[in-house]
């Protein structure tokens, strides 16, 4: 049951729309990847679980999906309106390594975690450094009519294209209190779309062009990459609400100066029919920012004895364009929700699943499901369908099946994958074996069985020496658990 027609909230009317594809029965997706200088924390991974779940949802609606993700190793500066270094080349100078080295290992981490969170394989990965003879040839597309030169490179000119900024809804000359780092700049909203190495410097990475040796700016990566590989104009582009401030009023910006350099009242000339923005995961005390020692990345959480996938569903379980504040009981409620389901699903595990069969019992949890997705991705409406369709009682166990696994498809969860022992709490530092806590606690049951009850409290406090917990009477049935 996919009938409900899909809407989707587009940042650039800032309204919900329904999808209508460019390409008939197709969705063409480019999501803005990471910029591989540093590990991902969990608040970039939290836009990678929006546009998989897009991804997912296009899917089942029956869309033919490409979806396309690009890696950032060149032209993104610590700044995003045009200041400061280039993020690789710092790293690398900081870790004196070679910038290829680092994106490398720092891209190979990004992809465990996307791995780790369950998130599909897109269709093509981008590397932007394969893109730069196209890069350039954009760049001299538009150079006569919306650029101009100064010593540091080659920059956009933003008065030249209509409506610049408007994805932004800034006002951008004066108010917005952009730094004017360059000298020379026509508008404090222009922005470099080459950066010329500076006299007597080499840079790591550099390359020749018509306005000397040097880089490209990290906007023109993403227009470049999005109109080679989808086309102009393509579905849908996504990011993190970030990116709706300067980055992609950018993209646009060069979007439409390669195009046609008309207005945004026809979204076609953005690149992009539909903008889409994921509000942020922030962190009280902000361990969520890179520059602060140790943050939150995921293997943080695994350390910590979480499993990747709780973090997932705490994504899911508030709608992508709601700020979510990250806490380690939140994690951990996620973590026994998910138990919960899987704990549900274990009574499926030996049934064969029968796709293709109906029952009246579920008609109504696949249309809430359908229409919380249908409704701008309506996650945390849909988990609770899940669990509706995990309850219903008195049906065959194989149709139960094939209906969760086509709702699991769309989360994502990997609920037929997952044990219950994979989700125990399991933190790096213990050292106490699952063999020996399945021991003590036998040993502690016989103890119990022969009413010693002082060998079995003096059992109980061996292990909570060693961190682990005895839970009686959990209603989960979970025996222990390590804390
Ligand atoms: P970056 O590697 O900095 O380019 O960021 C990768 C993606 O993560 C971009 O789409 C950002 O907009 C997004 N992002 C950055 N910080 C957060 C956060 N705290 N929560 C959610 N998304 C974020
Ligand atoms: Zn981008």
């Amino acid at each position: 049951m996919t009938d409900a027609p899909l809407k989707l909230f587009n940042s650039l009317t800032r309204q919900v729309e329904v999808f209508e594809p460019v390409h008939p029965g197709e969705a063409r997706v480019y999501s803005c990847g990471p910029t591989v200088y540093n590990y991902p924390h969990i608040g970039n991974m939290r836009a990678y679980v929006f546009a998989d779940v897009l991804g997912r949802t296009l899917s089942w609606k029956g869309y033919n999906l490409t979806h396309v993700i690009n890696i950032t190793d060149v032209g993104h500066l610590t700044d995003d309106a045009d200041a400061g270094e280039d993020k690789m080349e710092k790293m690398a100078a900081e870790k004196a390594q070679s910038i290829w080295d680092i994106a490398e290992h720092y891209k190979q981490a990004y992809w465990a975690d996307v791995r780790a969170l369950n998130i599909r394989q897109p269709a093509q990965w981008t590397v932007a450094t394969d893109y730069v003879p196209q890069m350039i040839a954009f760049a001299e597309g538009i150079a006569d009519k919306h650029c101009y030169q100064l010593n540091s490179g080659l920059y956009f000119d933003v008065s030249t294209v209509a409506d610049y900024g408007r994805l932004a809804r800034a006002n951008t000359e004066e108010g917005e209190g952009r730094i004017e780092a360059v000298e020379g700049k026509r508008n404090a909203a222009d922005f470099a779309i080459w950066r010329k190495t500076p006299a007597g410097e080499t840079r790591q990475m550099e390359w020749d062009s018509p306005w000397g040796r040097g880089a490209p700016g990290w906007h023109l990566e993403c227009s470049v990459m999005s109109g080679e590989v989808l086309g102009f104009p393509f579905d849908i582009h996504t990011g993190g609400i970030d990116h709706r401030e300067i980055h992609h009023p950018n993209e646009i910006a060069q979007n439409q100066a390669f195009c046609c350099s008309n207005g945004l009242d026809d979204p076609r000339n953005s690149g992009a029919n539909i903008w889409m923005h994921n509000n942020f995961l922030v962190e009280r005390s902000g361990k969520m920012s890179k520059s602060s020692g140790e943050f939150l990345r995921l293997q943080l959480l695994v350390d910590k004895g979480y499993h990747p996938l709780a973090y997932r569903l705490m994504c899911l379980q508030a709608h992508y364009r709601s700020e979510l504040e990250f806490s380690w009981e939140g994690l951990g409620a996620a973590l026994t929700r998910l138990k919960r389901m899987v704990m549900a699903v274990g009574t499926l595990a030996d049934v064969a699943s029968q796709p293709e069969a109906e029952h009246p019992k579920f008609a109504p949890v696949l249309a809430k499901f359908d229409e919380a997705m249908a409704d701008d991705l309506g996650t945390p409406i849909a988990l609770t369908a899940l669990e509706d369709a995990l309850a219903v009682k008195k049906v065959d166990a194989g149709i139960k099946r094939a209906v969760v696994e086509d709702m699991d498809a769309v989360l994502g969860l990997n609920l037929f994958g997952l044990t219950r022992a994979d989700l125990r709490i399991r933190p790096k530092s213990a050292t106490i074996t699952e063999a020996e806590i399945e021991d003590a606690l036998a040993r502690r049951k016989e103890a119990r069985a022969a009413k010693d009850f002082a060998a079995s409290d003096a059992i109980r406090d061996e292990l909570a020496a060693q961190g682990v917990e005895v839970m009686d009477g959990d209603p989960l049935g979970w025996e222990w658990k390590l804390s």
